[in-house]
């Protein structure tokens, strides 16, 4: 990708520099989910002084700067996210997170380095703004049930009533430079499931007078893949994983119980309706076949994210006038999910994606891992495509 192929204005080029010094700041002072509480104090002070209405500590630590135009119009809800993860960073960089064992390995850095700078762009061009644009910073991406939906709960859409929301994420599997753009299902829904396996603890040698909980497990994990693969139709994706399982305390001792954890993804509500009926069938009806029991918890998560087709083709177009038509796919859907899908439930929107890896720069490394980082001269292409975004939804341009 030629970068001179990229079509920037002036105002964003502009703040490039004080953009990436955003992120950065944001990398080094990382906070975890529902706890961003110094983050939520910093975007409140800079939304402040750009003279946007702020209503701080929504949903815990969320944040909401709404920039009114000039003239009366639609308000567009624009999403960042604010919380990081707990990993310890493996990046040697001058802006490594100072917060040991906490660090932005999402790229939420950079949505709120693009955010500000969005509402800074438009706070100075307020007089000629139509509509009104809401910025919402929101705790807790990663967390079920994440704060999307508790800033929607606590008023978020109202007041004035939201037209459209917008969000993006930036994105590893596309290079700097591309972006991801689809109309209908981009992220999965999400699920976590909570089994408990009661069984009988006692000696390894003598299994006649228990009953194993880990021998349950097995064939409940297995049988569950089953689940997937003989009852789902191939075509509707899905997927469940089981990333802990706890059991026992030596080689010698059935233990008297066992604890799985997972998450089960699906894009249509019908199969993550059946699927959780056929986990707490399956689980119980196995445990119950071997002499034990199996306690099951299905806490839903967050929903599919739906990008409206008539705004996605607002972003498209957007997108366009800014990146090579080349560089757009609308092959970008995967089994991931975002709790954008809230909002985007309750107002026509889209999530997109934004290229930022980067192969030459050795910037390859993905989403949670500890080695993430992105390319920062995707921001400006962000911030970009945002901006236009908005100028086309609130009917300026
Ligand atoms: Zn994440
Ligand atoms: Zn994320």
């Amino acid at each position: 990708m030629k970068i001179q192929e990229i079509k920037i204005s002036q105002e964003v080029l502009a703040l490039k520099a004080e953009m990436i010094g955003l992120r950065r700041h944001f990398h080094q002072y990382p906070e975890l989910g529902n706890k961003e509480v110094k983050t939520g104090k910093y975007i409140a002070g800079y939304l402040k002084k750009l003279g946007l209405d702020v209503k701080e500590n929504i949903a815990k630590t969320g944040v909401i700067g709404l920039l009114k135009g000039n003239y009366a119009g639609k308000t567009i809800l624009y999403r960042a996210d604010m919380d990081a993860l707990e990993i310890d960073e493996k990046n040697n960089v001058e802006y490594k997170s100072k917060h040991t064992g906490i660090v932005h390995m999402c790229g939420h850095d950079a949505h709120m380095a693009i955010a500000l700078i969005t509402a800074k762009l438009f706070s100075a061009q307020k007089n000629k703004l139509r509509g009104n644009i809401k910025f919402v910073f929101q705790p807790s991406e990663e967390l079920i049930p994440g704060g999307a939906k508790a800033m929607i709960e606590e008023g978020v859409m109202k007041n004035p009533k939201v037209g459209g929301a917008l969000g993006l994420h930036v994105w590893q599997d596309l290079a700097v430079g591309k972006v991801g753009i689809k109309p209908g299902p981009l992220f999965a829904s999400i699920d976590l499931v909570s089994l408990r396996v009661i069984g009988k603890g006692g000696h390894g040698a003598m299994p006649q007078y228990t009953v194993d909980p880990i021998m349950i497990s097995a064939h409940i994990i297995t049988s569950l893949q089953a689940l997937i693969t003989r009852e789902i139709d191939p075509l509707q994706s899905s997927v469940l994983t089981f990333g802990q399982i706890h059991a026992g305390t030596a080689c010698n001792i059935i233990p008297e119980e066992s604890f799985l954890q997972g998450s089960l993804r699906c894009f249509n509500p019908e199969i993550r309706k059946y699927a959780a009926k056929r986990i707490t069938e399956i689980s119980k009806g196995i445990a119950d076949a071997f002499d034990g029991r199996c306690e099951v918890d299905i806490a839903r998560g967050h929903p599919t994210v739906n990008n409206d087709p008539e705004f996605t083709s607002i972003v498209l177009q957007a997108a366009r006038e800014t990146v090579p038509n080349d560089n757009i796919s609308n092959d970008c859907n995967n089994m991931g999910s975002e709790d954008m899908a809230y909002f985007l439930n309750k107002a026509p929107g889209c999530l997109f994606l934004l290229g930022t890896s980067n192969k030459e720069k050795g910037l390859t490394s993905k989403h949670h891992s500890p080695r993430f980082n992105i390319d920062e001269d995707a921001l400006p292409i962000g911030a970009e495509i945002v901006r236009k975004t908005i100028l086309k939804f609130l009917n300026l341009q």
